[in-house]
């Protein structure tokens, strides 16, 4: 069997192939300068690793209150070296990401403060936590208020804007790394750094917090290096590289990170608890693969791009310009194609691709949903998955692949799917 012909046993007709190593030809040069910045961010991860002497004694399970866990607090110490923080919290207490950012919120803002948002709304899950859509136990519940500074039409910091929005209460900025659901940009590490510039130039002692959901391992730089001081994550995304099945980080200075540790736990506990329940050797493992994984699926991303833009959908990022996330957004344009395309990558899962995705109503998200995911971990997004709401301009959120293979394949499925229902013509 050749190459063509097990892309046919898989549901890849010729011509959706052809057109997929036609684009792939295209993209040579990109993909190896992927490839560096992988090779760069392993020695990163491994020197952290090797600094902190992390052993097989690392890798014992704890039970229990989880004092003096020596796996646990090496592990926090090479999430500080890798994000060149004083101080980390990594716990699979944190049980996504938004918990670790809703911690991160609660644990450095006190009634009567001012959170700011200087990039547009945040993701959707936030805006129940800050209290943008009303809920219990809110930020706003509490007496935190909220401001927000929208992008300027070009997708540019309103600099003007975010300085008046800057007043004695505001405590601290939440930058959004990453698009999320929206078509916006998403950040490079250098406009982050600039934009903390900024904010802090206006006042010194603001505390910049950085949504860094999907952003990790992207770049050789991560917004810590450039001023933040908190940088937030989930370890179902990037830095759990596919094998943390649960977990999310805080990297930042010693001050924030107490705070966090304080409300995670409780006043006066903080980071001294914590059993890790022997779910160590996923989270050191999967950040050692983690810069592999994230190039694989950044590859995924571009060859997405550069095979749908020509199809005449418009594309964020689009097929040429450079990414500071591994998602890719796809504007499909209807509820139809939408299906179409989630089920091809349901169809190149090596789990549940015998399953057909549907538009859901989900908790935190204000739309139906449509999801396809075959993943090792449940809603793991690291892993292949496309997801977007069902509201125009009907994108969907293309992102993940634990290998580039295997998110070549889920693409070609999609556009296969496509083809097969019509809806595009090659
Ligand atoms: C995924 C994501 C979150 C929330 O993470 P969950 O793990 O899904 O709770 C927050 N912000 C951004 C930008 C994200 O992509």
């Amino acid at each position: 069997m050749d190459l063509t012909e097990m892309y046919g046993s898989l549901g890849v007709s010729p011509g959706v192939l052809a057109y997929g190593q036609a684009a792939l030809e295209r993209l040579k040069n990109r993909f190896q300068a992927i490839d560096e910045i992988a090779e760069y961010n392993q020695g990163k991860v491994l020197h952290a690793m090797q600094k902190n002497r992390v052993s097989a004694a690392c890798f014992a399970a704890t039970t229990g209150y989880g004092y003096d866990d020596v796996g646990r607090d090496t592990l926090e110490r090479v999430y500080a070296d890798v994000f060149h923080t004083q101080a980390a919290l990594v716990r699979p207490q944190i049980t996504c990401g938004t918990h670790a950012l809703a911690l991160a919120l609660s644990a450095n803002l006190l009634p009567g403060d001012e959170l700011l948002s200087p990039v547009g709304a945040p993701y959707d899950t936030l805006q129940e936590v800050i209290g943008i859509r009303e809920s219990p136990c809110s930020l706003a519940e509490y007496g935190v208020t909220y401001r927000q500074v929208d992008l300027l039409p070009d997708g540019g910091f309103d600099f003007d804007g975010i300085r008046a929005a800057i007043g004695e209460k505001t405590k601290l900025v939440t930058i959004q790394r990453s698009k999320g659901y929206a078509t916006r940009p998403s950040f490079s590490v250098s406009q982050i750094g600039e934009l903390i510039a900024f904010v802090k130039g206006i006042k010194k002692d603001l505390i910049c917090m950085v949504d860094n959901c999907y952003g990790e391992f992207v770049e050789t730089l991560e917004p810590s290096d450039v001023g933040a001081d908190m940088v937030v994550g989930s370890l179902i995304k990037n830095p759990g590289g596919g094998l943390a099945p649960i977990g999310g980080y805080i990297c930042g200075t010693e001050a924030c990170i107490r705070r966090c540790a304080y409300r995670l736990s409780a006043p006066g506990l903080g980071q001294e608890v914590g059993a890790n329940l022997g779910l160590l050797p996923a989270l050191y493992q999967g950040l050692f693969l983690a810069p592999t994984v994230v190039a694989g699926a950044e590859k995924g991303a571009i060859f997405a791009a550069n095979l749908y833009e020509p199809l005449g959908f418009p594309c964020v990022p689009n097929g040429a310009e450079p990414r500071h996330d591994i998602i890719q957004a796809v504007e499909l344009g209807s509820k139809e194609a939408m299906e179409a395309f989630c089920k091809g990558i349901q169809a190149a899962a090596p789990v549940d691709s015998f399953a057909t995705p549907l538009p859901w109503d989900m908790p935190g998200y204000e739309d139906q949903v449509i999801m396809a995911a075959g993943a090792f971990v449940q809603g793991s997004s690291i892993e292949l998955s496309a997801d977007g709401p069902i509201r125009p301009p009907y994108a969907v959120y293309f992102q993940g692949g634990l290998t580039w293979y295997h998110a070549k394949l889920g693409i070609l499925l999609s556009l296969q799917k496509l083809v097969e229902a019509g809806l595009v013509t090659l």
